[in-house]
C-alpha cells in the first residue's frame, strides 16, 4: 500500500491489522460495530499547532479558524478551544454547538450568505468576534441590529475577486458567479465598504475571501491576495479604508488517494505571508493580520471510517461489486461531488493484491459508490474496509437516507477511545415523530 496514506499515527501492526491512536482498528470494531469514524486526535493537534507556528515562526499576527462545518460536534469544539484555535461557524445550529462547548466567545466567527434574524440575534447575544458579511441584506439587519442595541460588532466583509482555484467546479466559490459574497469587479464590494464605514455600531476591520478547496497550488491564493491589498489601497485613498485584518479562507488540499500531491502546511503559510509582505510593500500599505479558516486540511486525513464487507455481484469481464454497510448516508462526497477515495482490507492490510472491486454503500440508488476499481485482496464478508481521509464533510454531511441511523464517532490517542458521538439508534431515528392514529 501507499505509505503516504498512513498518517499521523496510522500504522500496520504485528498481526497486520491497520492501527490508529495506537488502537487496532479491528478492537474498535468489536467494541463499537460498523459502520464507524475513527478520528486520530492528536494528528488533529499536531496541524492546529503547525498551521499556528507557521505564523508565529514568521512573526505574523495571525487567526487560525477552524472552518467547522467540516466536521461539528461538541467534543471537536472542546478540542479546538484547548488548542486556542479561531472558530468559523456558518449557521445557528453550529454557533448553539460551540457556545455549549463554552467556546470564547471572541474567537467566533459568523459565515453564511442567508444569516436569519434569529442567527443573527443569536451571535449578538453570545457578543461573537466578527461577522463576516456576505451580502446587503446582511448588513443592513446588522446595521439596524446593532444600533437597536448599542452594541459593537467587527465585520469583515466577504468578497470574491475572480479568482478560480484549480478544483472541482461544484466546490469553487470564488468566481464572480458565485452565491457568495460581493463581487469586487462590479463595483458592489465598494458599495458594501461605503454603506458599512457608516454605520455607527460596525467596525470594518478587513475583508475576506475563500477561493475553493482541496487546492494544491498557491497561485490561487497569491492571486486574492493582490487582487485584495490593491483594492484595499485605492479605498484607504478614497475612503480612508484601514484593512487591518486579511482572511484568505481554507481550502488547503489533502492526499485522499496517491495522485493528490498537497503542499506542506508551512508551504501553503509561508508562500500566503511572502504574497502579503511583498503586495503590501509594494503599495505602501501596513502589514495586515492573516487570517485562516481551514477545515478539511485540520481534520479530513485524521479521520478514517471502518465499514464491514458484504454482499458481492460479480459480473463476469464486467465488475466486482463489493458492498459494504454503509456509504452514500455516511459519506455523500463520491455521489455529491465525484470525490475520490481509496482503502485497504483492515484486517489484512499487507495480503497480497488478487482482486479488483468497486465499493457499493447500501443505499438503494445507484450512485451510491464508495470507490471505483479499488485493487484489494480477495474479500469476504469477515473483512473490514478501511477508507482513508473520511475525517471532513463526512459525518457533518452525513443523512438518514434509507433510515440509516449515523455511525458513532471514536476519538483514539495513545491507546484510548473516547466515544465522541454515539451510534444513532432506530429510536432517534424516530424521536420526533408523532403516531397519525
Ligand atoms: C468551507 C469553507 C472553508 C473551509 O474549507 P476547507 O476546504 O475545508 O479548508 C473555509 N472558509 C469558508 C468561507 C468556507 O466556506
Amino acid at each position: 500500500m501507499d505509505e503516504r496514506l498512513l498518517t499521523g499515527t496510522m500504522k500496520i501492526n504485528k498481526a497486520n491489522h491497520l492501527e490508529i491512536g495506537g488502537i487496532d482498528t479491528i478492537s474498535l470494531v468489536e467494541k463499537y460495530g460498523t459502520p464507524l469514524y475513527v478520528y486520530d486526535i492528536s494528528q488533529v493537534k499536531h496541524k492546529a499547532q503547525m498551521f499556528k507556528k507557521a505564523f508565529q515562526d514568521r512573526k505574523i499576527k495571525a487567526q487560525v479558524a477552524y472552518a467547522s462545518k467540516a466536521f461539528s460536534c461538541l467534543a471537536i469544539y472542546q478540542l479546538m478551544a484547548k488548542e486556542e484555535m479561531s472558530l468559523d461557524v456558518v449557521s445557528g445550529g453550529e454557533l448553539f454547538t460551540a457556545i455549549q462547548a463554552d467556546y470564547p466567545s471572541k474567537k467566533i466567527h459568523f459565515h453564511g450568505n442567508n444569516k436569519s434574524d434569529a442567527e443573527i440575534i443569536a451571535a449578538l447575544d453570545y457578543n461573537i468576534g466578527c461577522f463576516v458579511v456576505d451580502n446587503f441584506y446582511e448588513l443592513e439587519k446588522l446595521n439596524q441590529y446593532t444600533k437597536q442595541r448599542k452594541q459593537n460588532m467587527s465585520i469583515l466583509l466577504r468578497v470574491t475577486p475572480g479568482v478560480e482555484a484549480h478544483t472541482h467546479e461544484y466546490i469553487t466559490t470564488g468566481q464572480t458567479d458565485s452565491k457568495f459574497g460581493f463581487d469586487l469587479n462590479n463595483g458592489q464590494a465598494q458599495q458594501a465598504l461605503q454603506l458599512a464605514m457608516q454605520m455607527p455600531y460596525i467596525d470594518v476591520m478587513g475583508l475576506h475571501c475563500h477561493i475553493g478547496s482541496q487546492i494544491f497550488e498557491t497561485e490561487g491564493f497569491s492571486l486574492a491576495i493582490d487582487k485584495l491589498v490593491m483594492q484595499s489601497k485605492e479605498w484607504h485613498e478614497a475612503m480612508g479604508f484601514d484593512l487591518r485584518v486579511l482572511n484568505v479562507g481554507g481550502g488547503f488540499g489533502i492526499r485522499y488517494t496517491s495522485e493528490d500531491e498537497p503542499l506542506p502546511i508551512e508551504d501553503y503559510i509561508n508562500n500566503l505571508i511572502d504574497e502579503v509582505q511583498s503586495v503590501t510593500t509594494k503599495v505602501q500599505l501596513p502589514m495586515p493580520e492573516i487570517w485562516i479558516e481551514p477545515g478539511r486540511s485540520l481534520v479530513g486525513d485524521a479521520g478514517i471510517t471502518l465499514y464491514q464487507v458484504g454482499s458481492q455481484k460479480i459480473i463476469p469481464d464486467v465488475r466486482n461489486y463489493l458492498a459494504i454497510d454503509g456509504g452514500m448516508t455516511d459519506n455523500i462526497r463520491p455521489a455529491l461531488y465525484d470525490a475520490k477515495y481509496t482503502g485497504v482490507l483492515a484486517n489484512r492490510v499487507e495480503d497480497a493484491v488478487e482482486e479488483t472491486y468497486s465499493i457499493a454503500g447500501k443505499c438503494c440508488e445507484s450512485g451510491d459508490m464508495l470507490i471505483w476499481d479499488l485493487p484489494l485482496p480477495k474479500a469476504d464478508d469477515k473483512d473490514v474496509l478501511a477508507v482513508f481521509s473520511t475525517g471532513a464533510y463526512g459525518y457533518a454531511m452525513a443523512s438518514n437516507y434509507n433510515r440509516i441511523p449515523r455511525p458513532p464517532v471514536i476519538f483514539v490517542e495513545n491507546g484510548k477511545d473516547f466515544l465522541a458521538i454515539k451510534r444513532e439508534s432506530y429510536a432517534d431515528l424516530m424521536r420526533l415523530e408523532r403516531s397519525l392514529y
